[in-house]
């Protein structure tokens, strides 16, 4: 029953992590989409962004203090990154954790595909 990305939080399967503390794990993307690609990931198990709920809020300040230490560990905070959260089947998520992914080192397109 338990997802990928708990497995990760409980180090039953190996990853490249990146950054860790109590409430918060950042980690490689297996697949890669940008030179900078991470994953920031609260170690709650929260299927998505609507179910994020009022007491766990906080968690959504602390990935954003995380991300912009990652971004200027990777030296992408003055050049410009993005962040994704895909929701849903057509939103394109695949892991149903809550992740919030961390893209960066080059030009990012718009409108995403
Ligand atoms: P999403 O499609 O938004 O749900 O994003 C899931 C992301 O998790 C994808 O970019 C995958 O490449 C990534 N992913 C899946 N399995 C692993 C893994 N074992 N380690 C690191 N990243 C993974
Ligand atoms: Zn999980």
């Amino acid at each position: 029953m338990e997802c990928i990305f708990c497995k990760i939080i409980k180090k039953e399967i190996p990853s490249n992590i990146v950054y860790e503390d109590d409430n918060i794990i950042a980690f490689k993307d297996i697949n890669p989409q940008a030179p900078v690609h991470l994953l920031v990931v609260p170690k709650k198990h929260i299927p998505n962004l609507l179910e994020i709920e009022e007491k766990d809020s906080f968690l959504i300040l602390e990935i954003t203090r995380v991300i912009k230490e990652l971004a200027k560990t990777y030296n992408i905070d003055d050049r410009g990154f993005r962040v994704v959260i895909n929701t849903g089947d057509e939103g394109g998520q695949t892991v149903h954790h809550l992740h919030f992914h961390l893209l960066g080192g080059r030009f990012m397109t718009w409108p995403p595909g």
